[in-house]
C-alpha cells in the first residue's frame, strides 16, 4: 500500500510518500480502507521526536482516521465489510481498574494510532474491533475523521474534569484549534456564556460563527483585562487551555474564585510560575487534562450525529502532500482541521 512514513525524526523532509506493508489482522482486528485521516498537532511532536517515547522506525501517524470497513478478523462480530466507520483514537486493554472507570486514557497500556501503533496516514490501518465505530448520521468521510480526537478531549476537559455547569462562564484559548472549535459548540450546547481567543483578525468572524459570544485577539488584547472587562472583574469558571506557558499568566489572572483552569497541550512551553496565593486564596483548581474515555466519544457521536455538534474542516490535502499539510499546521495559518485523504 502507498503511506506517508519517516524513518528518523527530524523536520518536514523526514516525511516520505512510499510504498508500505499491508497491516496484517489478527482474529479480533479490523482492517479499514482509510478515506479520510485527520492532523493534530501531536503529529508534529512525534514526527519531531518525544524525548521520552520511543516510537517503532518506520512509523505512520494519524491519530484520528475514517474509513470503510475492507476486511475481518475471524473473532470480529459487530462490525460487516464495507461498513462506514471512524475509529476511537485511544487504545487500551479494557481489562483494569480504570478501563471499567471509563477512564480510557489512564490505562497504564493506553496508547494512540499514530503514537506506538500505525496510524492513518496510509491506504489501510488495522484497528481492534472495539475501537470501530459506525459513522453516526450523514456525516461525509471528512467530517468523521475530523471529530474524535479534538471532540474527546473537549468533552473529557469540560465535562468530567471542570464538572461545567450551565450558564457558567467559559474562556476557550485558541478558538481556531481543532480543540478550541469543539470546546466553544460543547460549552455553548450546555448553556455556556463563552469568550475566546484567536490570533487573527481573519479568524473573529469564524469564532463568532461558532457560537462565540465574545472574541479576543490576543495578538493585540490582553487576556485578562479583556476578561475581566466581559466578567465585570469577576472572571471566569472554567478555562479551556492547550497553549502553555505564553497565555498562562494571563489564564490564571482570568479564573474566577472557585474557578478551574484546564490544560491538554503546551505547544508554547511546558515551564510556568505558579502564584500559590493566588491559587488557595480564590479556591481555584489548576487540571489536566488528556484524551478521554470512549464512552465520551460516544456522547459527543450523538450530537454531532444530529448535528447540534459539528467539526470544523480548514482544508483537504492528498496523503501524498502530507508535508505540505503539516506545514500549513506549523503556520498557525488555519481554522479547524487540516485533512489528509489517500
Ligand atoms: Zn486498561
Amino acid at each position: 500500500m502507498r503511506a506517508v512514513r519517516f524513518h528518523e525524526h527530524g523536520g518536514l523532509e523526514v516525511l516520505k510518500y512510499e510504498e508500505a506493508p499491508e497491516p496484517k489482522i489478527d482474529a479480533n482486528e479490523v482492517l479499514v480502507k482509510v478515506k479520510a485521516c485527520a492532523l493534530n498537532h501531536l503529529d508534529l511532536w512525534l514526527r519531531q521526536g518525544v524525548s521520552d517515547w520511543k516510537l517503532p522506525l518506520p512509523h505512520i501517524l494519524g491519530s484520528d482516521i475514517s474509513g470503510e470497513v475492507a476486511e475481518v478478523g475471524s473473532d470480529v462480530k459487530g462490525v460487516k465489510t464495507g461498513e462506514r466507520v471512524l475509529l476511537c483514537p485511544g487504545i487500551s486493554c479494557g481489562k483494569c481498574e480504570m478501563c471499567f472507570k471509563g477512564l480510557d486514557s489512564a490505562c497504564r497500556s493506553y496508547t494512540l494510532f499514530g503514537v506506538f501503533v500505525d496510524g492513518g496516514y496510509a491506504e489501510y490501518v488495522k484497528s481492534p474491533e472495539v475501537n470501530v465505530i459506525p459513522i453516526p448520521g450523514d456525516l461525509s468521510f471528512d467530517e468523521a475523521a475530523a471529530v474524535p480526537l479534538v471532540f474527546l478531549t473537549a468533552w473529557h476537559m469540560l465535562f468530567t474534569r471542570a464538572q461545567l455547569e450551565p450558564g457558567e462562564d467559559v474562556l476557550v484559548i485558541g478558538a481556531g484549534s481543532g480543540v478550541g472549535s469543539a470546546a466553544i459548540q460543547i460549552a455553548k450546547l450546555v448553556g455556556a456564556r463563552v469568550i475566546a481567543t484567536v490570533g487573527a483578525d481573519w479568524k473573529l468572524e469564524k469564532a463568532r460563527l461558532l457560537g462565540a459570544d465574545e472574541i479576543i485577539n490576543h495578538s493585540r488584547q490582553a487576556i485578562d483585562e479583556e476578561v475581566r472587562r466581559w466578567t465585570g472583574k469577576r472572571g471566569v469558571d472554567v478555562i479551556v487551555e492547550h497553549v502553555g506557558a505564553a497565555v498562562w499568566e494571563a489564564c490564571f489572572n482570568s479564573l474566577a474564585a472557585y474557578g478551574r483552569l484546564v490544560t491538554c497541550g503546551v505547544t508554547s512551553g511546558g515551564e510556568v510560575k505558579l502564584n500559590l496565593q493566588g491559587l488557595f486564596g480564590r479556591q481555584r483548581s489548576i487540571l489536566g487534562s488528556f484524551m478521554g474515555g470512549k464512552a465520551e466519544l460516544l456522547e459527543a457521536l450523538k450530537l454531532i450525529g444530529r448535528r447540534k455538534l459539528s467539526a470544523v474542516i480548514d482544508s483537504v490535502f492528498t496523503l501524498q502532500e502530507a508535508a505540505a499539510a503539516q506545514r500549513k499546521m506549523e503556520s498557525r495559518e488555519f481554522f479547524g482541521k487540516i485533512l489528509l485523504r489517500p
